[in-house]
């Protein structure tokens, strides 16, 4: 679990009109944050500048209060998880889990990873399909897979990219009381970009408001919902 602080980050593609203008947020240990905000408003640039996968222009990023703007992403140690999930076909849902944990070999021995899966499995409620492959799977149960990987890898902060949106409605609030519960367990430091009211409204500890790649204002559903 980790602190995340953002400092002014400025995102500039290229020599265009800068896509996050100065953002700043300081998300604490095991807090829930929401970024939400129409499409278009930065909401995947602040989110890939903080998993690594897209530079930042200026600003500070700092984890645990290092600054880590020019690590590798995984050396910054968090786990996204995708809109289209990105599971692997061919893998079983346990070998897709367990993949992350492969990639550090001769770290954990295969006991610890079978521990470790099944841990997850049984969090996410995925022990009897282990077996099975993402084709044979419902969409909740992908998404649970997704998930998964990301908890295995006691990652300092998960990382969501609209990660229920190919969900239809009713899997959709299923699945939204399914990670609020589990980021409660788990207590690990969260930041979850959506488009999605009711989303924004109802999982977070705090809602980040963007809007043309300003941070409008940032506060809790709650003082968001009695504002005139
Ligand atoms: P959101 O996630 O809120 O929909 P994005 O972060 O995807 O917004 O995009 C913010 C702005 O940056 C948009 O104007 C978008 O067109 C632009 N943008 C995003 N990715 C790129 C890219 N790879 N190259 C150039 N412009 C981009
Ligand atoms: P291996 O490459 O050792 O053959 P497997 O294909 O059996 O690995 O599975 C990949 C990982 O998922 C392994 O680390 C294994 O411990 C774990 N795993 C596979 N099947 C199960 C299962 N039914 N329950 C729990 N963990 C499993």
């Amino acid at each position: 679990m980790a602190s995340i602080t953002l400092k002014d980050i400025v995102k500039k593609y290229g020599d265009g009109f800068p896509a996050v203008k100065g953002v700043s947020i300081d998300i604490a240990d095991g807090e829930f944050v929401i970024l939400v905000g129409p499409s278009g408003c930065g909401k995947s640039t602040l989110l890939r500048m903080i998993v690594g996968l897209e530079d930042i222009t200026s600003g500070d990023l700092l984890i645990d209060g290092e600054r880590v703007n020019e690590k590798a992403p995984r050396d910054r140690d968090l786990a996204m998880v995708f809109q289209n999930y990105a599971l692997y076909p061919h893998l079983t849902v346990a070998e897709n889990i367990a993949f992350p944990l492969r990639l550090n070999k001769g770290r954990l021995t295969d006991a610890e990873i079978r521990e470790k899966v099944e841990r997850a499995a049984d969090l996410l409620d995925l022990r009897e399909h282990l077996d099975r492959k993402p084709a044979n799977l419902s969409g909740g149960q992908r998404q649970r897979v997704a998930m998964g990987r990301a908890i295995v890898r006691d990652a300092k902060a998960f990382l969501f990219d609209e990660p229920l949106s190919n969900l239809d409605a009713k899997l959709r609030g299923q699945m939204r009381t399914e990670i609020a519960r589990l980021q409660r367990r788990l207590a690990t430091t969260t930041v979850y970009v959506t488009h999605d009211q009711t989303e924004a409204m109802t999982l977070g500890d705090r809602v980040a408001v963007l809007r043309k790649g300003e941070l409008q204002q940032i506060a809790s559903p709650r003082a968001l919902y009695e504002q005139p």
